[in-house]
């Protein structure tokens, strides 16, 4: 089983050189735009791509209004922000994700509070969420859902979309009206994973994207904030600029301010990535498609998209029978030059955040110890 699954994985990958677990594929006009900014020598904070590429990601997306910047970290910060979350509060997230999600809400003086994911989706667990607060937290007088053991604020709920697999958005929302929380999506790994028939980090009140050198598509390092509204994303796109007041030669900042916006340089390679996103999705589909019926029948289970949502295919997964399984995958195929990876140590292990609140984490731990990430990389031949 496992060496045919080295085979089988040469085979889609047609190379008997090392195999990546997701590397970007430059085939359009990427060379083109970048030299264009060079040529130009708008290759900072100033230019006609990033424009562009916020309108492209809007357009994509339908979303109000997005707002490149230099990494999915800064958007995140950015996006919490907005969202109105201050020092000293928490935010619900989950333990089964990239320690960004956590970074970010550690750079603005919060502090996560991790609750389970859903084995239906591998991210946050709308049951588990509800359970936790109601168990933990309380309304106040004026409606605020306050952490009942030492009185703090919760002041949002970041789902993270696993692998590119939409969680279950309307039952999360549901939850965070009842308890006058706001709805921050991560959707780090999601560009073209769907909710329903609605682009997933457009369905919270704000989202973040990713466009760091192994996401579907890349600008180098970049991110996205997601904005409902024109005003919101004016507001966001003002923050991240260093909250500057235009005017032609007057320097007056009417409040704190990030350096994180996106320069143009990248914004390019964004734009002739993006050029090839549906080429992207379609090829990944094919790929997961392979994946599953390789799976089919074995005790193995390939991680498919959930009923209600269409995936990105981002990162494919299998989940495996036993951690001795596992180990055994991971051992086979990177010996063999496949490169699989165990998922991430789950966030309350890490030394950063082992002593912050937390609901019980059974379907999180039970992730950790079995699931594997296969090679992803799109194959251009297959779309
Ligand atoms: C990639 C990623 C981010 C953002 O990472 P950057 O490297 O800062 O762009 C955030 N959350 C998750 C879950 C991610 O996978």
């Amino acid at each position: 089983m496992l060496s045919s699954l080295v085979d089988f994985i040469r085979a889609m990958y047609s190379t008997d050189d090392f195999i990546p677990l997701h590397a970007p594929i430059f085939s359009g006009h990427e060379k083109e735009y970048v030299a264009t900014t060079i040529d130009s020598t708008f290759v900072s904070s100033v230019g006609k791509f990033v424009d562009l590429f916020e309108e492209r990601v809007e357009a994509f997306t339908t979303t109000g209004k997005a707002v490149a910047t230099v990494n999915g970290t800064a958007a995140l910060h950015t996006a919490l922000v907005m969202a109105g979350v201050k020092v000293g509060d928490y935010v619900v997230t989950q333990p089964l994700t990239f320690v960004a999600t956590c970074n970010a809400l550690h750079h603005m003086g919060a502090t996560p509070i991790f609750v389970d994911v859903s084995q239906v989706s591998m991210g946050l667990c709308p049951i588990a969420l509800e359970a936790y607060l109601e168990e933990n937290a309380h309304l106040n007088c004026d409606g605020m859902c306050i952490h009942t053991e030492t009185g703090k604020r919760i002041r949002a709920v970041v789902p993270m979309h696993t692998f590119g697999h939409p969680v279950q958005l309307d039952e999360l929302q549901l939850v965070c009206s009842k308890w006058g929380i706001v709805l921050v999506e991560d959707a780090a790994e999601s560009l073209g994973s769907y909710y329903k028939g609605q682009h997933t980090g457009t369905i919270g009140e704000y989202g973040a994207l990713s466009f760091n050198g192994n996401k579907i598509i890349t600008t180098g390092g970049g991110g996205m904030v997601l904005c409902k509204s024109a005003k919101a994303g004016a507001h966001a796109k003002h923050i991240t600029t260093t909250a500057k007041v235009p005017h032609p030669y007057e320097f007056f900042h009417d409040e704190p301010g990030f350096n994180y916006r996106m320069p143009n340089l990248n914004a390019a390679l964004g734009c002739a990535q993006f050029e090839q996103l549906s080429a992207f999705l379609k090829s990944k589909r094919i790929i997961a498609t392979q994946y599953e019926a390789f799976f089919k029948g074995s005790d193995f289970e390939f991680v498919t998209e959930p009923e209600y949502g269409q995936s990105n295919y981002w990162l494919n997964a299998v989940i495996c029978p036993s951690k001795e399984a596992r180990e055994a995958l991971l051992a086979v195929t990177n010996n063999a030059s496949v490169m699989t990876r165990p998922v991430w140590t789950l966030m309350h292990k890490l030394p950063a955040y082992e002593n912050v609140p937390k609901g019980a984490l059974n379907n999180s731990e039970w992730l950790e110890s079995r699931v594997v990430n296969l090679p992803s990389s799109p194959i251009l031949e297959l779309s």
